[in-house]
């Protein structure tokens, strides 16, 4: 049962809140809150916290505000259920695709289309509330968008929480690796965000020496900017993987621009080395289950870690070494990168470098890409 009527209540007793704080009387703070509804909506709207909306049982922070009392949330909010989430310039329209349906939402209407794979047909919905377009994106409304996408949506008003059930089947649950297999002792290292004229080859020089097979997560500008080194780690038996062309944070991407980055990146790579590599890693970790879906679609496995060394922040050598003698383990994945924006930054990943892979090896692990370390070859 949903009690966004509840919501209104809750807001609107807020106010009184505040309004009974003002002891000249009634008219002033009515008076205000009318005033403010009335003039300051769209700025009251944009400064609302964000709160969590629980996806299948996992928290979401999303940014929101009720509107005539409908939770509206950022269109991107939908890619956290799995949906494709596009804006088609020609209608203005929000376009959210999931279980074989697309809902449109135009923007600064009350109506909207949706298209549904059985009926092959676009039916056209009247909205209780409008489809409104604020400086942090297109807010449309969570129930009315969720339902028609087949999926549940419930409000516990003790918890003050919205839950939404996807309705997604196991098999279609997008899949991310934080470790490969776990039997064995097996590690690899992973380089991000280059190649880059100065760390690359310090990097590749000491794997060469060491005999070290690593993983590149490469940047498809970087490749284009370093042909020449990104042929090196190929030729040296590294494996090339994907990072995005321009390392955006996927979440606030649409769907379409999330594909660009990474199908732009991975014809660079093949135009430089001839590889087309399907390993992807989402720059700072951060992906909405939307972006692993469609990325798994084009035939990606979406690659993170189980060991940050925090090395971009400048940690010395030492404090590195440290990070992964702690957090080591059979099938781990060690976080590193080979390019950084200030100088001298990575300093101490080359110096740990050596180290580390003797430490390691000293213990019995033995190094192997990401892609030997999830298939065994
Ligand atoms: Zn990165």
């Amino acid at each position: 049962m949903i009690k966004f009527s509840q919501s209104i209540q809750q807001a609107s007793a807020f106010f009184r809140r505040i309004a009974g704080k003002n002891k000249k009387g009634r008219t002033i703070p009515i008076l205000c809150f009318l005033l403010l509804f009335t003039f300051v909506r769209p700025s009251f709207a944009e400064t609302i916290a964000e709160a969590p909306i629980m996806v299948d049982g996992q928290p979401v922070k999303t940014a929101y505000f009720l509107q005539n009392g409908h939770l509206m949330v950022p269109a991107l909010f939908f890619k956290n259920t799995g949906a494709s989430v596009d804006w088609n310039v020609q209608y203005q329209s929000v376009v959210v695709e999931k279980n074989n349906t697309i809902v449109a939402l135009y923007s600064g209407k009350n109506y909207a289309d949706y298209y549904t794979k059985e009926s092959g047909n676009w039916v056209r919905d009247n909205l209780p509330t409008t489809t409104t377009p604020l400086s942090d994106g297109t807010y449309i409304p969570l129930l009315y968008t969720a339902q028609k996408l087949g999926m549940k949506v419930t409000y516990n008003s003790e918890l003050s929480r919205t839950f939404i059930d996807t309705n997604t089947p196991p098999a279609e649950k997008p899949i991310v690796y934080y470790v490969g297999d776990t039997t064995e002792k097996k590690i690899a290292l992973t380089f991000d965000d280059g190649p880059d004229s100065i760390y690359t080859p310090q990097i590749l020089d000491i794997l060469l020496e060491k005999g070290v097979h690593a993983t590149f997560f490469v940047l498809g500008q970087q490749v284009k900017l370093f042909p020449e080194l990104t042929k090196r780690i190929v030729n040296e038996g590294h494996l090339i993987a994907n990072h995005t062309w321009s390392h955006p944070e996927l979440p606030k991407l649409t769907t379409s621009q999330v594909v660009q980055e990474v199908e732009s990146t991975r014809s660079e790579i093949a135009k430089v080395t001839g590889i087309n590599s399907f390993f992807f890693r989402p720059p700072y970790g951060s992906y909405t289950a939307g972006d692993i879906r469609v990325l798994s679609e084009h035939g990606y496995r979406s690659i993170l870690w189980s060991v940050d060394t925090l090395d971009w922040s400048g940690l010395s050598a030492e404090e590195i070494l440290a990070i992964v003698n702690r957090d080591k383990s059979p099938g781990g994945i060690i976080l590193q990168h080979d390019f950084q924006a200030s100088n001298g930054k990575l300093d101490g990943t080359v110096q740990a470098l050596p180290k580390m892979i003797d430490q390691l090896r000293g213990e019995g692990y033995q190094f192997v890409t990401v892609q030997n370390l999830l298939d065994g070859n």
